[in-house]
């Protein structure tokens, strides 16, 4: 079988270059081929010998994920269910914005995590994403957009890369951080770290390594105390709140330059979304730079809460920015094609729990 050139990390691309005997330059080559211009096809590759393009077609493929079906929101948004070359499929989705926009692509297939509110959480965890089909994802939206080669920062619609799609980012550790060694690569695509955003629900012994990497970090706060937070995230029993604020103190410790966390916050109605539970999320975040994210509660079939009212929620906001907190409430994007947060699904190669 060949071998998949995407995903390789940079030193392995040439260490690959030097088994095959060739000078290690054609690494840098055929980064560019791969990763600038977004080439697929060893023959485009007009810059390499004829035969070692024949030599890299019988040894290896560049593989994007396909793209299964495309969705367009009237607000923007697209979504789209991608396939990898096993058959199993996840949902990515583009989210615009007036002078920039996000991809926020998937980590694993199905989430084992199990976060009560989420729709993702019902799904079976399948199985890791490899480094190469997280990378992926990206470069299939690009081939969506006609983004090929990498425009400047200033001219792409793609200039963000937000890993809050399915799955826990840090419970694929390794894969995420080759991928997004490759996404930051100037030489290939070109995102810059601080465009780049990982949300996890709360897998603290990774959180601190985030600093080094240099990206930002969203953390799926969800409670201001354990007891809520126990009932609705089972990964707090692993990793409880004293524990994963901590690890945040510890990353924005290590980070280069000061550097928010954003708290992403789902307001369940009469779960989580009182006045008391305001004050207490303060008390919680003390010692830490942090800004909130409201996000109303998407509703899905069969889903335990309902959403927190208009009200609920401006009087939740309103508590937190009194004391100085920045604290938006999170317009939902692609709702009427279930590609906001906490929606994603795939419908082929993931069984529901039954539970
Ligand atoms: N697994 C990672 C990233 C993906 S989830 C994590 O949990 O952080 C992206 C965001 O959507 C998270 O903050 C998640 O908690 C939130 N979310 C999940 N289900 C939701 C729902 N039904 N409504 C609104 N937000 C939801
Ligand atoms: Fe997994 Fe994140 Fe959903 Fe929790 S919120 S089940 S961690 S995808």
């Amino acid at each position: 079988m060949k071998k998949e050139l995407i995903g390789l990390s940079r030193d392995e691309l040439v260490q690959e270059m030097i088994t095959l005997g060739e000078k290690s330059f054609r690494a840098k080559q055929l980064w560019q081929w791969i990763y600038n211009k977004g080439k697929t096809n060893f023959q485009e590759m007009t810059t390499l010998a004829k035969p070692f393009r024949e030599k890299l077609d019988s040894l290896y493929t560049i593989t994007h994920p396909s793209i299964v079906t495309e969705q367009n929101s009237i607000d923007g948004t697209r979504k789209w269910l991608m396939e990898f070359t096993d058959g199993k499929q996840v949902e990515c989705v583009y989210i615009p914005e007036s002078d920039r926009g996000a991809v926020c692509i998937s980590t694993q297939v199905g989430c084992a995590q199990g976060c009560k509110f989420c729709h993702t959480g019902t799904q079976r965890m399948m199985r890791n994403l490899t480094a190469g089909e997280i990378i992926g994802q990206f470069m299939s939206a690009r081939d969506s957009y006609h983004e090929w080669p990498t425009p400047t920062d200033e001219t792409r619609y793609l200039s963000n890369i937000v890993v809050m799609g399915m799955g826990e980012p840090l419970c694929n550790f390794e894969n995420l951080k080759t991928a997004l060694r490759i996404a930051m690569d100037g030489d290939g695509l070109a995102i810059s770290k601080r465009r780049i955003t990982v949300s996890t629900s709360g897998v603290a012994n990774h959180i601190p390594e985030l600093a080094d990497l240099g990206v930002k970090l969203a953390i799926s706060l969800h409670a201001p105390n354990d007891e809520i937070r126990n009932q609705i995230m089972p990964v707090n029993r692993k990793f409880p709140l004293k524990v994963l604020i901590n690890a945040c103190k510890e990353y924005q410790k290590r980070c280069e330059r000061r550097q928010f966390i954003t708290m992403e916050y789902v307001l369940l109605k009469d779960v989580n979304d009182q006045p008391k539970h305001a004050e207490e999320l303060m008390k919680l975040v003390d010692g830490l730079e942090v800004k909130f994210n409201l996000i109303p509660f998407h509703h899905w079939e069969g889903a335990p809460f309902e959403a927190s009212g208009h009200n609920a929620i401006h009087r939740f906001s309103k508590i937190l920015e009194n004391n100085w907190f920045a604290a938006p409430i999170r317009r939902s994007r692609g709702e009427d094609i279930m590609a906001a947060c906490g929606q994603l699904k795939s419908a082929k190669g993931t069984d529901t729990k039954k539970d």
